[in-house]
């Protein structure tokens, strides 16, 4: 399978995974399969597709920034402007 075949097949995957599970934050093991199946462990591309935010750095190693941003909103106290 060439690399752009698996980002394909990564796409659909997580297409479906949503639909079905719209609130789950862990990733099915069909998904991190195909994920072990990108030789790049921190793919762009496969950032893009599994990340809430499309956020090309969402496998850096200190965390994605639109995901940890986001965990961190939920956590402050809401502002009322
Ligand atoms: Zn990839
Ligand atoms: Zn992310």
């Amino acid at each position: 399978m060439t690399r752009e075949e698996m980002h394909k097949l990564l796409t659909e995957a997580v297409m479906a995974w949503r639909e079905a599970t719209r609130h789950a934050d862990e990733l099915d093991d069909a998904i991190c399969a195909l994920l072990r199946g990108c030789p790049d462990p921190e793919c762009a591309t496969c950032a893009q597709i599994v990340c809430h935010y499309g956020n090309p750095l969402h496998f850096r190693y200190d965390g994605c920034p639109s995901c940890v941003a986001e965990s961190k909103t939920h956590h402050a106290p809401e502002t009322i402007q």
